[in-house]
């Protein structure tokens, strides 16, 4: 996410903040041009309708409407439904973050009509995360951090958020708006598997086999040896989870040196796994790499579990490079 700052006295300010910490200006996010504005930048403002509700700091086009992101919101908890709301709020949050990296990269899709969430709470109902046709469905619960938290030591996972849950459902929508042509779908189904195998069967030896033992040979994730469609989706979350946090830390003047206990021989390289490989992506993984291991080490600092738990096999940066092929190309396509 770029770095943002008060367009009133210059303070550094986040993506989600609603008024100046420093200053005290109104700010909010104008999706159009994808900046935080503050009301002294020129024309009035609209609040999008959800301002209250869910603390969209979204302008909308017109008065009374939703804004970009929340108008992509089929179904909510009911008004009277005070945890529900809660859980959405912080949902929608995680949601505009996703919309907005999607939006900058270019990416097709992003409209209503072709895109729509449903945020429900297994608290209610029985609720299966996932995505159909154009519709992305997130179980609420999985906002509590207690629940989530729980369900991702049941499942043995490394990493469970609600941004990862966005970025891999709007992996499996972007998939065929990215990946066009019968060339490029060979290529793909190369590199992850043949898609058109059967995917209930392949659901139900995961729960009951697990996944197989050389996993992290080939996939990013335990999860992602699944199905080739899930290997795509985690892939895609993961593409976004990089390119992010790199953008973030630049944005920040965040610059990545040699780390001191390597000493000045240049001729070593500063972290050893995973070949970058050819193209555009080696420059990605050539940043990512040290960043992640620093951040890592940080969290640790501060007792916390690592911030980037994965590794990036060979054949896993083959696909993450194949995925930022297929973004760079739909990306900003006329
Ligand atoms: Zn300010
Ligand atoms: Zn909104
Ligand atoms: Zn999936």
């Amino acid at each position: 996410m770029r770095a943002f700052a008060c367009g009133h006295c210059g303070a550094l300010v986040f993506f989600e903040n609603t008024v100046c910490l420093r200053c005290d200006t109104p700010l909010r996010f104008d999706p159009e041009r994808l900046a935080l504005v503050t009301m002294d930048q020129g024309e009035p403002w609209i609040d999008c309708a959800n301002r209250g509700l869910a603390g969209c700091n979204w302008l909308a086009e017109r008065e009374g409407a939703l804004c970009r992101s929340c108008e992509l919101t089929r179904t909510r908890p009911s008004n009277s439904d005070a945890a529900g709301l809660e859980a959405f709020a912080v949902a929608e949050r995680a949601k505009r973050r996703v919309l907005v990296q999607l939006l900058e990269f270019g990416l097709p899709g992003i409209r209503q009509g072709a895109l729509a969430f449903d945020l429900l709470s297994s608290a209610q109902q029985s609720v299966t995360t996932g995505h159909a046709d154009g519709v992305v469905t997130i179980d609420l619960a999985e906002s509590d951090d207690v629940r989530r938290e729980a369900r991702r030591r049941q499942l043995g996972e490394p990493y469970r958020t609600m941004l990862g849950h966005l970025r891999h459902e709007l992996g499996h929508y972007m998939q065929p708006l990215v990946v066009v042509g019968d060339e490029a779908w060979a290529l793909c189904r190369g590199l992850f598997g043949d898609d058109r195998s059967d995917y209930e069967a392949a659901l139900e030896r995961h729960y009951t086999e697990g996944p197989p033992a050389d996993w992290q040979e080939r996939h990013v994730s335990a999860y992602a040896a699944m199905h080739p469609w899930e290997d795509w989706a985690e892939t895609f979350a993961h593409y976004l989870h990089i390119t992010d946090t790199l953008e973030t830390a630049r944005e920040f003047g965040v610059l990545m040196q040699r780390p001191r206990a390597l000493g000045t021989d240049d001729s070593q390289p500063p972290v050893p796994p995973a070949d970058p490989g050819e193209g555009a992506f080696a420059q990605v993984l050539a940043g990512w790499l040290p960043l992640s291991y620093a951040l890592n080490a940080i969290n640790r600092s501060m007792g916390r579990d690592d911030l980037y738990p994965f590794t990036l096999a060979p054949a896993v940066v083959d696909k993450l490079s194949f995925v930022h092929r297929r973004v760079l190309d739909a990306g900003h396509a006329p």
